[in-house]
């Protein structure tokens, strides 16, 4: 079976960006019910056009109802869910068995996701979980493949979703407390502040604003400050563990990472389709998702306890990236020769820019003749979403996108 890969749509922009860079489906949240505090998320309204955009590209979109819910939460649950169905989701995401229960209820023919919120790590669980009509399990972080493996050879029906692409976290899935504890930020509500990530020192009581280190090595002490996890070389072998759905994490990611790494597993996807034997990881693929913001990349839990690829990354707690997104391309005027752009971030006359169109390969060109919004020769362009244009031998689609390194 053709395994899906599934990106984050945290606002509509992310999403057509998903969609336009190859996502086979897209995952977001509502206004309410959801998790991811901080992401913009969608209102009825303009979850019903997100669901009418991805139709319209034969992109399926699932909709996270995957909050822990107290008693006062489900008074308005039924409601939302039959308004879910009629805008068209394809499946609900659920971690609460409460909610199980009421979306079997309510609308008992949508498909039902269990979200890795509800920590399924065996094939026990998996069973469990079918006899109430749960179509797809998103596992657990924590598996190998070989245990994914025997989930799927026992439970051969039940789809199986498992993320491949973005932050690690070290608690399991995110039920943890720290972040809360320490900036009232709540992980269980969607706003994690990843506290967990920070440099930690020991300060003795009688001896305020000394902070005594506590060493891991001479850099500091990262002891919870986990790395990215990246399975882009594994496809082969998430094929071999019976995964169906490939999920890139990161709602609150940008444009520019979702529609980067989705360009990149595309390709690696269906490259891996036309010749599963022969198929090896590209390194124009690593360079991609080399290029927007993420930690150290990791294997994570996936190759099990024998494979030595430290979790933690011990060197920084900053992000990396090589490039900085700078505007999105809107279209290109044949007769002028002239790319307009949209900008995201400074950019200026002269600048060596690479163009990455949502199909087919990048290029670069420099930011000759620049021009603002009403033509006249400009050396930069001077506010954020400011409309600039330059000149292009070559042309590029809409929704390219434009980075310096
Ligand atoms: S603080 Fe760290 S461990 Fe806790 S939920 Fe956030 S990312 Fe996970």
């Amino acid at each position: 079976m053709k395994m899906e890969l599934l990106a984050p749509a945290g606002s509509m922009e992310k999403l057509k960006a998903a969609i336009l860079f190859g996502a086979d489906a897209v995952y977001l949240s509502g206004k309410e019910f959801g998790l991811r505090a901080f992401s913009d998320n969608f209102t009825l309204e303009e979850m019903k056009e997100a669901v009418g955009f991805a139709h319209g590209h034969q992109v399926k979109v699932y909709v996270t109802v995957n909050i822990y819910a107290r008693n006062h939460d489900l008074e308005n649950l039924p409601e939302y869910l039959r308004r879910l169905q009629e805008i068209g989701a394809d499946a609900i995401i659920i971690s609460d068995p409460g909610i199980v229960l009421l979306a079997r209820e309510t609308i008992p023919n949508m498909p039902i996701h269990l979200s890795t919120q509800a920590n399924t790590t065996n094939w026990a669980a998996v069973k469990f979980w079918k006899e109430l009509s749960v179509q797809r399990i998103v596992l657990a972080r924590e598996l190998s493949w070989p245990e994914i493996r025997e989930i799927h050879e026992k439970n051969g029906a039940m789809e199986l979703e498992a993320f491949i692409h973005g932050a690690l976290c070290m608690s399991y899935s995110g039920r943890c407390l720290l972040s809360n504890y320490m900036t009232g930020r709540d992980a269980n509500q969607g706003a994690c502040a990843q506290a967990c990530r920070w440099n930690y020192s020991l300060v003795e009581q009688k001896r305020p604003g000394e902070y005594f280190p506590i060493l891991e090595d001479a850099r500091g002490s990262y002891i919870f400050n986990s790395k990215d996890i990246c399975l882009l070389a594994q496809i082969p072998l998430l094929d071999r563990a019976g995964i169906c759905s490939l999920k890139i994490e990161g709602r609150m990611k940008s444009a520019h990472y979702v529609a980067t790494i989705v360009k990149a597993y595309r390709e690696a996807l269906d490259a891996f389709e036309r010749e599963p034997g022969n198929w090896q990881v590209e390194d124009r693929w690593l360079r991609e998702i080399g290029r927007v913001s993420h930690r150290e990349y990791t294997t994570g839990f996936f190759l099990g306890d024998d494979f030595q690829d430290a979790k933690v990354n011990l060197n920084s707690n900053e992000n990396d990236r090589s490039h900085d997104f700078v505007g999105l391309v809107l279209g290109y005027d044949p007769d002028e020769k002239r790319l307009s752009i949209e900008q995201r971030n400074h950019f200026k006359k002269g600048d060596l820019l690479e163009f990455v169109p949502p199909q087919g390969e990048n290029f670069t060109a420099a930011a000759v003749d620049l021009r603002n919004a009403q033509g006249e020769p400009a050396e930069a362009a001077p506010h954020p979403q400011e409309h600039v244009s330059i000149y292009s031998e070559k042309p590029a689609p809409p929704w390219t996108l434009v980075r310096r390194a």
